[in-house]
């Protein structure tokens, strides 16, 4: 789903020069951060599942700023596919200067009664993917002595819901692995932060509103201000205002910032 929202324009040209893969850019935040960056002056290498139409609308969202555009298709659940899509942008773009790991999916159920090859892949998609890539990434960024790695994490890597385990705990595990890959890299010029974003309204989260509604006989509306009740702010998050912040770290000024994770979820750890 292509967003077409409006753009800042404040941090145009600040990413000049930098090259960046976006893993899960052919949807949601993942496309957002993926416009944004290239909005800010880097070459991205979107990648994504979808049909042929929305990965061409997604390449053609990133590819109106301007900037060189690949798409790659490489499954999350592929650690030879990962690192096949880092060797790519190395040798289609020269180097590969920013890496976020935003690609995930959702499992909504009971613990006992959570289907073992749900939870393989939620694992497999949201934590093990970003291990593989930040490790084929790593060596050249820490040769040119110049890296940021952003993990898009959630709500759910410093608190949890009921009913979304394997979703929990995976996203525990990647705030886990920021901090390890942030004390790893300190002294190298590379980054790892992590975004921690609530409720933003993408297909991901669309679903859950549709069954929720018909979990409770309710209209998705009305879904849509109960899943909103844990999130103060009661507004979505915008994808783009996750973009915003994804420049900011991969740019110039977020050297010094390492190790951090960001909430930008309307309150809601703050409770
Ligand atoms: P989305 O469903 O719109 O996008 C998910 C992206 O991941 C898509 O591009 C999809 O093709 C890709 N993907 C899924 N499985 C893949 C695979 N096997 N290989 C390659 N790509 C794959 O969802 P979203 O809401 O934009 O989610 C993006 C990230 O943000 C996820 O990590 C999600 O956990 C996180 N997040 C979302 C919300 C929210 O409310 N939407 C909140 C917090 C965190």
């Amino acid at each position: 789903m292509p967003h077409t929202g409006p753009h800042s324009g404040l941090h145009v040209g600040t990413l000049a020069g930098r090259t960046a893969v976006v893993t899960g850019s052919t949807s949601g935040i993942g496309l957002a951060v993926a416009e944004a960056l290239a909005e800010a002056g880097a070459d991205v290498v979107v990648n994504g599942l979808g049909s042929a139409s929305e990965i061409e609308a997604a390449r053609a969202a990133v590819a109106r700023h301007g900037r060189r555009v690949i798409y790659d298709d490489a499954n999350m659940l592929r650690p030879d596919a990962i690192a096949a899509m880092v060797a790519r942008a190395e040798r289609e773009f020269g180097s590969l200067d920013v890496l976020v790991n935003n690609a995930g999916i959702q499992h909504v159920a009971a613990v006992d009664d959570f289907p073992p090859d749900k939870w393989d892949a939620i694992i497999g998609i949201n934590l093990t993917a970003p291990f593989h890539a930040i490790r084929a990434a790593l060596p050249g960024m820490k040769r040119r002595k110049w890296g940021r790695i952003i993990n898009i994490c959630s709500v759910h890597a410093l608190v949890a819901s009921p009913m979304k385990s394997a979703y929990v705990a995976a996203k525990h595990g990647l705030a886990g692995l920021t901090k390890t890959v942030a004390l790893e890299t300190a002294e190298t010029g590379v980054t790892c932060n992590a975004i921690s974003p609530g409720w933003v309204l993408t297909p991901l989260a669309q679903a859950q509103i549709v069954a929720l509604a018909k979990e409770r006989g309710i209209a998705e509306p009305e879904a849509m201000r109960v899943l909103l009740e844990k999130q103060p702010t009661r507004r979505v998050v915008q994808p783009q205002e996750i973009g915003a912040l994804a420049v900011y770290l991969a740019g110039p000024s977020a050297g010094g910032v390492t190790g951090a994770n960001f909430s930008i979820d309307g309150g809601w750890t703050a409770q």
